[in-house]
């Protein structure tokens, strides 16, 4: 789906970030705690056949040094590969402002040039106010992805290709286009027709009607997003038998995890990613490693992540997120009715908007929620990438592989700038850098393993 509409809705709209497009994309809020890595077979549990230990790059003999060990594995990216990585992920920063500035030229269209008025005379016809607000809303989530596709085919399809990283051709991604379009402009609608029957009926205090809206819808899109969504794109199956499969249960089993929520998802149909989540909630709750991961890492790389993973699912962090998130969202849609207000005021007559119940004015209310989701993005994944840290802790713990958690760090270099300024950590990442992850993982090993 567009970016731009990502941005706007996608923390409401059933969480798609969990689709497919979003492997590309974590941003995600709750629906998927994407990849880490740590594996698992703690040493009290004896059914799986230990999986051994992974080899570190070689470093100098006598007593272990954790930033040597750690420079160790940072000098086995080569400088091509670095810069190339470098400019993936700072190209990122940019495209998030852009986003930004597209969605309020969306927004523009719509409001200066008249494409709402336009919408709203033909949706004016419909009998019932529900109906009104439900085709203006339909016909607008249309509208805007037409006008976003240059940006999402850009964004989608070009630039994953000019970095290496896609499987797609055009006409497979834009089959996946199409049908998150179809998803978003069905579930889309509807939630924002409730949001308007909020206004309606709540008036002032619409927001925190919204608030709890929003969470419900968080927990019906996080809970379908399994079972109802990712079918959509991805096949998933039962892990295959062996030892892989042994190992991860062993671990799953160990920290109270049922294994029969280990799933298989065939990611390589659209991305070269390794990668692995945590998804759904409730009974639909389930830890999934991708086949790039499978077919790519060693078996002890693939224990990392999963200890990673099941880190997530005992640290109960999509519950976790879903609590943050929904305040996150609240506090924007208190800006949204403040600032809507305001702009109202100076402009409603030049825009053609009344008040915030008209649905002529939805088209800036999702501008001003992008805008203040865009100024939490520090926020956003500040909150995500320490629920992340936790589950690399949890899986170093888990897993005991800290040289194979460490390789994985450096294997995600290909979508993840390795070395960061600490600033810059804070603000664009939401997961551990990969100097803060091999670091970690030789701390972990200096003081567990003594270095062994
Ligand atoms: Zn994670």
């Amino acid at each position: 789906m567009p970016q731009s509409l990502k941005s706007l809705l996608l923390p409401l709209l059933f969480l798609l970030l969990a689709l497919p497009s979003a492997v590309a994309q974590p941003m995600t809020p709750a629906a998927a705690t994407e990849t880490a890595a740590v594996p698992a077979t703690a040493a009290a549990t004896t059914v799986a056949a230990p999986i051994g230990a992974a080899t570190a790059p070689t470093v100098s003999a006598a007593p272990f040094n954790v930033e040597a060990a750690t420079q160790a594995y940072l000098n086995t990216l080569t400088p091509a590969q670095k810069a190339k990585s470098d400019a993936y992920f700072e190209g990122g920063y940019w495209l998030q402002v852009f986003e930004l500035l597209y969605t309020l030229g969306v927004a523009a269209v719509f409001l200066r040039l008249g494409l709402g008025r336009w919408l709203q005379a033909r949706t004016q016809r419909l009998p019932r106010p529900g109906l009104r607000t439900l085709a203006f809303a339909a016909g607008y989530l249309l509208l805007a992805w037409a006008l976003s596709l240059p940006l999402d085919i850009y964004e989608g399809y070009v630039r994953e290709h000019a970095y290496g990283m896609s499987n797609q051709t055009f006409g497979e991604w834009f089959g996946e286009n199409l049908t998150s379009l179809g998803l978003s402009v069905v579930f889309g609608s509807l939630v924002i027709l409730a949001f308007y029957a909020a206004v309606r009926r709540a008036g002032r205090s619409w927001w925190a009607w919204g608030t709890g809206l929003a969470a419900v819808f968080l927990v019906v899109g996080i809970f379908a997003g399994p079972v109802l969504i990712s079918p959509l794109f991805n096949k998933s199956t039962p892990l295959p038998a062996g030892p892989i499969r042994a190992a991860i249960l062993s671990m799953a089993r160990a920290n109270g995890v049922p294994a029969d929520n280990v799933y298989l998802v065939d990611a390589s149909r659209q991305t070269k990613r390794i990668s692995a989540n945590v998804s759904g909630i409730g009974s639909t709750i389930r830890v999934s490693l991708n086949d790039n991961l499978l077919n790519r890492c060693t078996p002890q790389e693939v224990q990392a992540v999963m200890g990673h993973e099941l880190g997530h699912y005992v640290l109960n962090h999509i519950q976790k997120l879903l609590v943050f998130f929904s305040l996150i969202i609240g506090l924007s849609l208190w800006l949204v009715d403040w600032a809507f207000r305001r702009l109202t005021v100076r402009y409603g007559a030049a825009w053609g908007i009344t008040d915030l119940g008209d649905v002529a004015g939805l088209p800036l209310a999702l501008a001003l929620f992008s805008v203040f989701m865009f100024l939490a993005t520090p926020v956003r994944n500040t909150i995500i990438r320490t629920n992340e840290q936790e589950a690399d802790m949890f899986g170093l713990n888990a897993a005991r592989q800290p040289d194979a958690f460490a390789s994985t760090a450096m294997k995600l270099s290909e979508y993840r700038k390795i070395d960061p300024s600490p600033l810059e950590e804070a603000i664009f990442y939401d997961h551990p850098s990969g100097h803060t992850r091999v670091l970690s993982a030789m701390r972990w090993k200096a003081e567990h393993l003594n270095g062994q």
